[in-house]
């Protein structure tokens, strides 16, 4: 039977894997960032210089693991976690990702790893197609220009050379491409509470969802 199921959505760099990460592990669950295995799939399509836009090319995932553990990806035993957040993996993620054949692929790996034990899983369908049960869904949101220089700060620690206008318009097409896609598109499920991290910070947040987990175990 499935353990604890805390599913959190959002647009482009709303903060989820961050926060999905810190609750984690205060609350001794396991993360599961799903944007990073759409991003793994990028990454080996692209360096397998297929035709990114001709799904059947994707079959190359009946040969290949991907599995996220231990707040890292690895395809087969390699950790991809640096060369996934490339910008030509960014650039690309959104159109990959939008193919029934990649998701269904997929979303069937996250069910599993749903039912593995308590998970606080992160992405864009995980409370209205992966984790439908989940007893706690959040659905992250923050302003553009919020979310933007977010990621410009990120990226300038990382000593990045990056543009806040340009890192603004990537977040804006991502969005409305993740949005737009007929298979599984980003939106809030119904029964999702909303919360808005404009005007908050990491902590905030993570305190007001771990209020959340807490009253869903009736320990409030
Ligand atoms: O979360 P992150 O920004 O790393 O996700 C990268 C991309 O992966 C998204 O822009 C979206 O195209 C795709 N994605 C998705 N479904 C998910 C998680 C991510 O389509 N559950």
């Amino acid at each position: 039977m499935a353990g604890f199921q805390v599913a959190i959505d959002g647009p482009a760099g709303s903060g989820k894997s961050t926060i999905s990460k810190l609750i984690a592990d205060r609350l001794k669950m396991t993360h599961i960032d799903t944007g990073a295995m759409y991003r793994a799939v990028t990454l080996i399509a692209i360096e397998r210089q297929i035709d990114l836009n001709d799904e059947s090319q994707y079959l190359f995932l009946e040969s290949i693991r991907i599995s996220y553990h231990d707040d890292h990806i690895y395809v087969d035993n390699r950790n991809v976690e640096e060369e996934i957040r490339t910008k030509e993996v960014t650039k690309n993620v959104s159109l990959v990702s939008s193919f029934p054949y990649v998701r269904r692929k997929m979303v069937e790996l996250q069910k599993m790893a749903a039912e593995a034990g308590d998970v606080v899983m992160d992405g864009r369908d995980i409370g209205t197609v992966v984790m439908p049960n989940a007893q706690v869904k959040v659905f992250l949101t923050a302003k553009v220009e919020e979310r933007a220089k977010r990621r410009h700060r990120e990226k300038l620690e990382k000593g990045h050379d990056v543009n806040l206008e340009k890192i603004v318009e990537e977040l804006v097409t991502r969005d409305i491409k993740d949005s737009t896609r007929k298979e599984s598109p980003l939106k809030k499920a119904d029964d999702a509470i909303e919360i808005d991290t404009t005007h908050l910070t990491i902590d905030q947040t993570v305190e007001k969802i771990i209020g959340l987990i807490r009253s869903a175990k009736g320990e409030l």
